[in-house]
C-alpha cells in the first residue's frame, strides 16, 4: 500500500545519501598503494634534502642539527631549558643527576602567548619570551644564577653550529616579523640586553623532534627517531654522516631534521590531496607550504573534518542541510574534540553532546556521520605518518606514538625494519636540556 511505497522512498533517499557521503569520503581513504607511493616519494624526497647539489631546491630540507651523540648518563648539572614553538611557551629548569642518582628532575612553568604576540614584531615576542624567562627565575628565587641554557625552537632553522639556528621561515600559527633569516639565539640575546636584568649562556637551539629523540635516548641508547605529531608534524634520525653531504666529514652520524611538514610542497602529494586539503591550506597563514604537515596534524584535521561536514551540510547530507553560523567558524573543531568524537568507546551520545558542546544540534544519525569523517580524516593522518616513518625506517642502520595505525602502517610498508615506539614523557623541554648537558660533558664546561 501507500505506507510501504513511503517507508520505500525514505529507505531509497537514506541509502542515496550514504552514497552521496562513501563518493565524497573515498578520497580521504588511502590505498596500500598509494601508501607505498607516499613512503617512495618521501624517499626521494629525502635524498634531495641531503644532497649538496640538490639542497637548495629540496622542499624537505634534511636540516643538520650538529646533535651526534646521545647521553651516555654521565651528564650532570642544572639547567634552563626554554620550549617555543607549540600553542605555550615553557621555561624548564632541569637537573640532571649521574652515578647512582642518575635521573632528571624538572619544575617548569607554563605562559601562553597571546596571538597578537605571535604574530607582532619579532622583538615584541622575544621581549615576552625573556619577560617569561625573568617570571620564571624569580619563581624559583635564581634571579643572578646563570645556568646553560638549551632553546627548544621548534620551526625549520639552518645550523651552522650547535648554539646557532637561522629561521627559514615561520609555520603553524607563527609570523612575527623581521625573525626568518636572523639567528634566533642572537634574537633571544637582544632581548636579553634590551632588558638589563639577567645574562644567559646559550648552548644549544635544538628542534622539538631532537629534544624528544634525546629524551627516550636518555632511557634506551638504541633511540635514534624522533617523532612529533602535535601542532605541527615533523621527525628526526641519525643519519650516517657520510650521506650528511651539507657537512663535511664521513665519520660517524649525526642526527638530522627532516623537517617533513614541508613535503608535498613541490607538488608531489597533489594527487593524494583533496578539495578539503586545499581548502584548509589556501585559508592558512602559510598557504602551499607545509602541505604533508596540513594533513597530518593537530592544527589542521578540525578544519579538515569542518570543510567535509560543511560539503555534506551544503549538499543537503547532513544537519538536514542547514550550515549554522557555528559550523562556517573557522577553528571550531579543536583537535581535542576531534580526538574526543573519534575514540571508539565513545558512545554517540556523547559525540552529540560534544557537538551540542560546539553549538551544533545534531540527531543520532548526524552523530554517527561526523563519528565517521573523524575516524576517516585521523585515520588518512595516522596513515600518511606511517608511511613517512616507513621511509625514515630505511635509513636507520640498528633495529630500533601515534596509534597502533601509524605502527601498522610502518610494519606494511618497510616489513624488514624493526621499529619500536616509545612514548617521550614531556619530550622537547627536557631533551634540549640534555643535549646542553651532553654539550656541556663534551666541552668540559663546569657544571654548576
Ligand atoms: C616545524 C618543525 C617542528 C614541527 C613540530 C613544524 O611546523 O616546522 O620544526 O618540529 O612543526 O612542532
Ligand atoms: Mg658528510
Amino acid at each position: 500500500g501507500k505506507g510501504a511505497a513511503m517507508v520505500t522512498a525514505v529507505a531509497y533517499r537514506l541509502a542515496a545519501q550514504h552514497q552521496a557521503r562513501q563518493k565524497i569520503l573515498e578520497p580521504l581513504k588511502l590505498s596500500h598503494e598509494q601508501l607505498l607511493e607516499v613512503k617512495e616519494r618521501m624517499r626521494i624526497e629525502m635524498e634531495k634534502g641531503l644532497g649538496k647539489e640538490t639542497h637548495a631546491e629540496a622542499t624537505v630540507k634534511m636540516l643538520p642539527t650538529y646533535v651526534c651523540s646521545t647521553p651516555d648518563g654521565t651528564e650532570k648539572g642544572d639547567f634552563l631549558a626554554l620550549d617555543l614553538g607549540g600553542t605555550n611557551f615553557r621555561v624548564l629548569l632541569v637537573r640532571v643527576r649521574n652515578g647512582m642518582r642518575r635521573g632528571v628532575e624538572m619544575h617548569n612553568k607554563i605562559y601562553s602567548i597571546p596571538v597578537e604576540i605571535m604574530q607582532g614584531t619579532g622583538e615584541e615576542l622575544f621581549d615576552h619570551i625573556v619577560h617569561c624567562i625573568s617570571d620564571f627565575l624569580e619563581y624559583m628565587g635564581m634571579k643572578g644564577v646563570s645556568l646553560p641554557l638549551g632553546f627548544t625552537f621548534s620551526f625549520p632553522c639552518q645550523q651552522n653550529n650547535l648554539d646557532e639556528g637561522i629561521l627559514l621561515k615561520w609555520t603553524k600559527g607563527f609570523k612575527a616579523t623581521g625573525c626568518e633569516g636572523e639567528d634566533v639565539v642572537g634574537l633571544l640575546k637582544e632581548a636579553i640586553h634590551r632588558r638589563e636584568e639577567f645574562d644567559l649562556d646559550v648552548v644549544a637551539v635544538v628542534n622539538d623532534t631532537v629534544g624528544t629523540m634525546m629524551t627516550c635516548g636518555y632511557e634506551d641508547p638504541y633511540c635514534e627517531v624522533g617523532l612529533i605529531v602535535g601542532t605541527g608534524s615533523n621527525a628526526c634520525y641519525m643519519e650516517e654522516m657520510r650521506n650528511v653531504e651539507l657537512v663535511e666529514g664521513d665519520e660517524g652520524r649525526m642526527c638530522v631534521n627532516m623537517e617533513w611538514g614541508a613535503f608535498g610542497d613541490s607538488g608531489c602529494l597533489d594527487d593524494i590531496r583533496t578539495e578539503f586539503d586545499v581548502a584548509v591550506d589556501e585559508l592558512s597563514l602559510n598557504p602551499g607550504k607545509q602541505r604533508y604537515e596540513k594533513m597530518i596534524s593537530g592544527m589542521y584535521l578540525g578544519e579538515i573534518v569542518r570543510n567535509i561536514l560543511m560539503d555534506f551540510t551544503k549538499k543537503g547530507l547532513l544537519f538536514r542541510g542547514r550550515i549554522s553560523e557555528r559550523l562556517k567558524t573557522r577553528g571550531i573543531f579543536e583537535t581535542k574534540f576531534l580526538s574526543q568524537i573519534e575514540s571508539d568507546c565513545l558512545a554517540l551520545l556523547q559525540v552529540r553532546s560534544i557537538l551540542q558542546h560546539l553549538g551544533l544540534e545534531s540527531t543520532c544519525d548526524d552523530s554517527i556521520i561526523v563519528k565517521e569523517v573523524c575516524t576517516v580524516v585521523a585515520r588518512r593522518a595516522a596513515q600518511l605518518c606511517g608511511a613517512g616513518m616507513a621511509a625514515v625506517s630505511l635509513s636507520l642502520s640498528l633495529p630500533c606514538s601515534f596509534s597502533t595505525v601509524l605502527q601498522e602502517t610502518v610494519k606494511e610498508l618497510s616489513p624488514k625494519c624493526e621499529v619500536t615506539f616509545l612514548q617521550s614523557e614531556d619530550g622537547s623541554g627536557k631533551g634540549a636540556a640534555l643535549i646542553t648537558a651532553v654539550a656541556c660533558r663534551i666541552l668540559g664546561e663546569p657544571a654548576v
